[in-house]
């Protein structure tokens, strides 16, 4: 065969492939991701545009937007999603720490905007003892200010469904559609849902029975096309739990069947897949769980 149809071949089984991928490390520059994320066999992958654990970031330089663009296009990993930093609260009640939140993440839909990232998936926040209708209210005040401050842009903000630790909020369907419902621009959100949170959430996703009525629940209360990304998580901690710990897929309580459901489901084929598990050293286990996930796929068994 003639390299030229074998790479046509190739990257007609690419883009045959299931669209699963997983959070990749940004060490040495946002580029530096793509390398990575195709050593792990993604076909779309997650980054932090910045260190997620520190408020301060240094500002993207053009060379390395640049260099961003040119890695996207030569690795053919897309879509992109950004997560944002774990500081981040805006539905915090106090005033100091929601105007940080809300300055840092207005960097980051910057940031995510100037890479042309599609999407930025982040936490909605923590009333923190304000109670949950005040922090929905906070919430959808503190987007509006953020949308204002950045029309015209094309990203999108994904709420992320989350296991309703502490205060923590979203991890009802119906908290998030207060918040999208809530904004004076609901075409600018999107919902990223995480399989380990709705599961721990008491969203049932075990049986074919349990996955249908969370999945119907879910396009119910959203509609298909607001779903734009998928968090592909086993769960530590049992069902109903509210408690986050993620696992490696098909070794957490939601086990294997929840996952073959979904990867199975044509109504998430253009949805991107991604993993947020352990990642090994080498990020071998990255490769064994997209593996896992592609045979889920495919319908075989193993
Ligand atoms: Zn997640
Ligand atoms: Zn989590």
């Amino acid at each position: 065969m003639s390299t030229e149809s074998k790479k046509k071949k190739n990257a007609k089984r690419k883009a045959n492939s299931p669209l699963v991928g997983a959070h990749m490390s940004i060490a040495g520059g946002v580029s530096k991701s793509f390398a990575r994320g195709e050593a792990a066999s993604c076909r779309t992958m997650q980054i932090f545009t910045k260190n997620a654990n520190q408020w301060k970031a240094n500002p993207l330089v053009e060379e390395e937007v640049e260099a961003f663009r040119k890695e996207r296009k030569r690795s053919g990993i897309t879509p992109v999603v950004a997560h944002d930093s774990y500081l981040i609260n805006i539905a915090s009640p106090e005033g100091k720490k929601r105007g940080m939140s809300k300055r840092a993440l207005l960097e980051e839909v910057e940031r995510v905007e100037a890479l042309g990232i599609e999407y930025l998936v982040m936490h909605p926040g923590a009333h923190m003892g304000a109670g949950e209708e005040e922090g929905i209210r906070t919430i959808i005040a503190s987007l509006n200010e953020i949308h204002r401050k950045t029309e015209g842009y094309r990203m999108k903000i994904l709420l992320e469904t989350t296991a309703g630790q502490g205060t923590n909020l979203g991890y009802r369907f119906e908290q998030i559609e207060a918040m999208i419902d809530g904004v004076d621009d609901p075409d600018r959100l999107g919902v990223c849902m995480d399989t380990c949170h709705i599961f721990a959430a008491g969203y049932d996703l075990r049986t074919e029975e349990g996955y249908e009525k969370t999945i119907k629940e879910l396009f119910a209360r959203f509609g298909r096309k607001k779903i734009l990304c998928v968090h592909v998580n086993d769960s530590l901690k049992p069902f109903e739990s509210r408690v986050d710990r993620h696992a490696h897929i098909g070794e957490g309580e939601i086990g294997r069947e929840g996952f073959r459901y979904l990867m199975q489901d044509p109504r998430f084929a253009k949805v991107p897949k991604i993993l947020e598990t352990p990642k090994g050293g080498k990020m071998e286990m990255d490769l064994i769980n997209l593996g896992l996930l592609r045979r889920f796929a495919t319908g075989k068994t193993g």
